[in-house]
């Protein structure tokens, strides 16, 4: 990881800091194939839930991970920020609710 990166997660865990668990849970869909480690979604979560992380895995040596599930407010911030659709919130709940 990078400096700009590693900045991101540090901000994520300042933000966290501060949050307390969700008392709804959500469920987080990754998509890590479309997913290219750009932190925009880490960036805009309003709670801290996701982190960059280092992945030997992916073609972009970095990608995105739930690091704290439970701190979730499915919000979909993530999901409007991401530009690669690499990442749905509650999607197959959203759906039976239809
Ligand atoms: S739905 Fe909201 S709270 Fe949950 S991971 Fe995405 S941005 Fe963060
Ligand atoms: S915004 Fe999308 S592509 Fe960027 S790190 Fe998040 S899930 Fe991956």
């Amino acid at each position: 990881m990078d400096k700009e990166e590693k900045q991101i997660n540090e901000a994520a865990l300042e933000i966290r800091k501060n949050k307390q668990p969700s008392k709804k849970e959500n469920i987080i869909e990754l998509v890590s194939q479309y997913c290219k480690g750009c932190g925009l979604c880490v960036d805009s979560c309003p709670t801290g839930t996701l982190l960059l992380e280092d992945n030997i895995h992916s073609k972009f040596g970095i990608s995105v991970m739930v690091d704290a599930p439970e701190y979730c407010i499915g919000c979909k911030m993530c999901e409007r920020r991401c530009p690669d659709f690499a990442i749905f919130i509650n999607h197959e709940k959203d759906k039976e609710e239809q």
